[in-house]
């Protein structure tokens, strides 16, 4: 009986991580918050950097970190920043929770700690807007601590080199420890970045270049001869709909209602056109008048506003209403009048601007 075939050995540690530095030291990207090896990484910078790249593109965090160090060097200086400069700085960023826990977090920083970043997982965790991935990557990058931050990059890289077979989201903690367990001791940062810079320029999603790739001599889905094939998914839930009406409030002179949505949750703290809550089922015109700001007579805007959120869809559509003139306080206690051409001054999210262009271009009100 023909002996069965040996199964290819685990790529080791030490061969991946000498692989891996090779390569950073040859290829790495020229990113604004890099350090070179002779310099002394500054927390600060790593930290906002860090905050800033969490759900975004390296392409568009770009112009917003070096626009934040101009007008905030250091901790000190975020902190003693107004809430509402830093929201209105980070739009076109999103997830504008990270916004308000950056100033959060600097203001802890710089008050109770001195301006000093606690230098472990374990501290960088109690701090508001950092999570897991953060606390890893700050206390790898900037004070050199072994341990490896996993992102989609990383998780992906890592799944593919020892051809994870179990399952996303079942199967993250096994990669996790797997990346974990590459961690360097000599240059923590370093390889941390090695791996994110794989994952976003040769190992990607859909076409990983693996003649390109230090690791193409051990990695075990490219000897399997299918690397695409990792990381293995479950079946995506569908994202659900959710419908909405919105208020377009103007008085004679042009004013727009305004008002501020709660601290918490989606959105928190942004400013808003009104609208009815957001649910499964649609909403008739007359239901949704009923709970407008304010009274008024209400007549639907032809058309839909789509927006996509990470766990629904959005479809809104549009009431609109003539006040004639109430003044300056004339709306529900929190919210303002403001004309179309004042919104840019405002925290006003993606959605909100789509609502204010359609506006626009059904009847010519926003610019009025
Ligand atoms: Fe990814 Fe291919 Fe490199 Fe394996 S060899 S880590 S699949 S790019």
């Amino acid at each position: 009986m023909p002996n069965a075939p040996e199964p290819d050995p685990v790529p080791g540690p030490v061969s991946v991580r000498r692989r891996l530095l090779r390569w950073y030291d040859a290829k790495a990207r020229d990113l604004p918050w890099r350090y070179k090896k002779s310099e002394k990484p500054d927390p600060y910078r790593v930290w906002l950097s860090e905050i800033m790249l969490q759900q975004t593109t390296v392409a568009t965090v770009g112009g917003y970190y070096l626009d934040f160090l101009a007008r905030w060097p250091t901790v000190e200086a975020l902190a003693g920043a107004d809430l509402n400069a830093v929201l209105h700085a980070w739009q076109g960023l999103g997830y504008y929770a990270r916004a308000r826990n950056l100033h959060k977090c600097a203001r802890i920083v710089a008050g109770g700690m001195a301006g000093r970043f606690p230098e472990t997982e374990a501290e960088l965790k109690k701090l508001p807007g950092i999570g897991d991935y953060t606390a890893a990557a700050v206390a790898a990058i900037a004070f050199g601590r072994k341990t490896m931050p996993v992102d989609g990059n990383i998780e992906r890289v890592t799944a593919r080199l020892y051809a994870v077979a179990e399952p996303l989201p079942g199967g993250a903690r096994r990669i996790a420890g797997l990346a974990r367990a590459l961690a360097s001791k000599t240059r923590p940062g370093d390889l941390a970045q090695a791996m994110m810079d794989l994952g976003a320029t040769v190992c990607t999603p859909k076409s990983p270049d693996c003649g390109a790739c230090p690791l193409k001599a051990v990695c075990l889905a490219v000897r399997a001869g299918d690397a695409g094939r990792y990381p293995v998914k479950a079946a995506r839930a569908k994202r659900p709909v959710r419908h909405g009406m919105v208020f377009w409030a103007r008085q004679s002179d042009g004013r727009v209602l305004l008002r501020r949505r709660p601290e918490k949750g989606l959105l928190g703290g942004m400013t808003e056109i009104p609208s009815t809550e957001w649910r499964e089922q649609k909403w008739s015109p007359g239901e949704a008048a009923a709970t407008a700001p304010i009274t008024a007579k209400w007549r639907p805007l032809e058309g839909v506003i789509r927006h996509t959120f990470t766990h629904f869809h959005l479809e809104l559509t549009v009431l609109t209403a003539e006040t004639g003139n109430l003044g300056k306080n004339g709306g529900p206690k929190g919210s303002l009048w403001c004309l179309p051409s004042e919104f840019p001054d405002h925290a006003l999210p993606t959605v909100m601007k789509k609502i204010a262009r359609h506006v626009e271009q059904s009847d010519g009100s926003y610019s009025s």
